[in-house]
């Protein structure tokens, strides 16, 4: 237990505050904060391997890109199954820089299949995965999820977007944003949660479907969390699907670390 309380103590230690409210209209508009760290890899998936059009200046594409780096090396694991989702399927058809609505730094338009980080703002690591995590959600949900934008289900597709990251960032570093998907209140219990779904006796595991679902920590489970969540912004707070399953969860987890 000890191993466990010393995990808790560095995921507690990372939070981060969240930013503002955001107007949700057209598309998954995120408020995240990130750190960028840099690293040197090779790429299995670079940028033109699951984005079409590049229209980014060449800075900001080299942010990307050691965003990526990051991603698909230190958190490859997890990350890679994402991208390769994606340029698997159907890659996304623009990354570029544009005006969003609200204060939200990057969103993802399932409609338009673009990437948009808003003018101005400096490209975080946080914004690369969420929106392309939306967009490999965007593949893997029947029918898409333009249908759940702004609407009936976009709780279920943003908590799922937010305890993926989280989890990722609990299972390579003990720790993680500790906040990306908690809501005003639980929010200790939502942390303990996230380390009871992802421990595997005495190491950490991305979990499977099964496990996501039925791990209760409190007495509180997934769809407990999922609706404490959606009240903290109200660009989420839209009815939930219970029989919506977390899909992309299932997908990482058959595909985790290959
Ligand atoms: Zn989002």
């Amino acid at each position: 237990m000890k191993f466990i309380n010393l995990k808790f103590a560095s995921f507690a230690f990372l939070l981060l505050a969240s930013c503002s409210n955001d107007e949700f209209i057209s598309s998954y508009n995120d408020d995240n904060a990130s750190m960028v760290t840099r690293s040197v890899m090779d790429l299995r998936y670079p940028l033109n391997s699951f984005v079409t059009t590049n229209s980014l200046n060449s800075t900001d594409a080299n942010t990307v890109t050691s965003i990526l780096d990051v991603l698909q090396g230190k958190y490859g694991d997890g990350y890679i199954p994402v991208f390769k989702k994606i340029a698997t399927t159907n890659p996304v058809s623009e990354i570029k820089r544009g005006a969003i609505s609200g204060n939200a730094p990057a969103s993802y338009n399932p409609s338009t299949n673009i990437v948009t980080l808003k003018t101005g703002t400096t490209i975080q690591q946080n914004y690369v995965q969420e929106e392309f995590i939306h967009a490999a959600q965007d593949r893997t949900y029947s029918g898409g999820i333009a249908q759940y934008v702004g609407t009936t289900g976009t709780p279920n597709i943003e908590f799922e977007a937010k305890i993926i990251q989280e989890m990722m960032y609990y299972i390579v570093d003990g720790g993680g944003f500790g906040n990306l998907g908690s809501g005003p209140v639980y929010s200790d219990e939502y942390i303990r949660w996230i380390v009871a779904v992802c421990s595997d006796g005495s190491s950490e595991t991305f979990p499977d479907l099964d496990k996501v679902l039925s791990t209760k920590y409190s007495n509180l489970g997934y769809y407990d969390f999922l609706d404490y969540f959606k009240i903290k912004d109200s660009q989420y707070n839209h009815n939930t699907i219970y029989s919506l399953r977390p899909q992309l969860i299932d997908y990482i987890n058959n595909n985790y670390g290959l």
